[in-house]
């Protein structure tokens, strides 16, 4: 039993083209809807690349699919001379109702500072997409044993001058470096001890009726074979997916927590 509507999103990073992703989500709804189950308790989101969102919007509205979707990234501006960015204004106009920020492969491959993640928050409220802010330590800080401090510096980094009014629908995706596509997973304590964490540390920033409503999910090679060990806590809300979300059936199932 959850607390806060859980949270269930897929991350397909850098997979499935146009034509591939609106077979994908016909699939996921049709296998959603399907299914003699109530998942509509579970937000269900997809995030695929910038390419697809056009398609995945035409399908979503079309056929009323009780599905939400969101990009992987946005530029901190809104507009103007930043050739290959996309603002938040356009992902509004395409329906995005959240996206993915400070994803720990943006970090590493574009070298996304908690400054650039900050910028990147401010850019989506201005667009009323709700933020989906990745935080996590890699392997050399958890063998350090420094995972809980790391991580939340990061929180409060990442949130520094922002009101508690301005961040809505906030979500915070804990996902330790070394649990993402490696098959290792962090334990159901683990997720929970982190996600506890993170609430406190919502609750010392802003209060804590705020940090009661905000949604922590867990991400790092969730599948549906442990998606319901791993939200055993009761501060994990929900889960952020990425290689099990490419498959509509595997993702579906994840999403009823089978
Ligand atoms: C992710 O990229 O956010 C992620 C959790 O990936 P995976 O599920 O493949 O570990």
């Amino acid at each position: 039993t959850f607390t806060r509507r859980p949270l269930i999103a897929g991350n397909w990073k850098m997979n499935m083209d146009h034509m591939q992703a609106i077979a994908l989500v016909q699939k996921l709804a049709w296998t959603l809807d399907d299914a003699d189950h109530d998942y509509r308790r579970v937000q269900v989101s997809v995030f695929p690349p910038f390419t697809d969102l056009r398609g995945v919007q035409t399908l979503v509205r079309g056929d009323k699919l009780d599905l939400d979707y969101g990009a992987q990234d946005l530029s901190a501006h809104d507009s103007g001379a930043h050739t290959g960015d996309v603002s938040g204004a356009f992902l509004q106009k395409l329906g995005c109702a959240q996206v993915l920020i400070g994803h720990s492969e943006r970090r590493e491959n574009h070298s996304e500072d908690d400054e650039t993640v900050r910028s990147k928050i401010h850019a989506a409220l201005r667009h009323e997409l709700a933020p989906v802010l990745c935080i996590g330590e890699g392997l050399e800080v958890r063998e350090a044993g420094e995972h809980v401090q790391h991580t939340l510096a990061q929180l409060q980094a990442a949130l520094q001058g922002i009101t508690a009014e301005e961040l809505g629908e906030l979500v915070v995706a804990y996902e330790p470096v070394w649990a993402i596509g490696t098959g290792k997973v962090a334990g159901p304590e683990d997720a929970q001890q982190m996600s506890a964490a993170i609430r406190a540390k919502l609750a010392e920033l802003y209060s804590g009726g705020f940090a009661d409503t905000i949604r922590v999910i867990y991400g790092g090679s969730v599948k549906s074979g442990n998606v319901a060990h791993i939200l055993q806590g009761s501060d994990v809300d929900g889960a952020l997916v990425g290689g099990a979300s490419l498959d509509a059936e595997e993702f579906a199932k994840i999403a009823r927590f089978e």
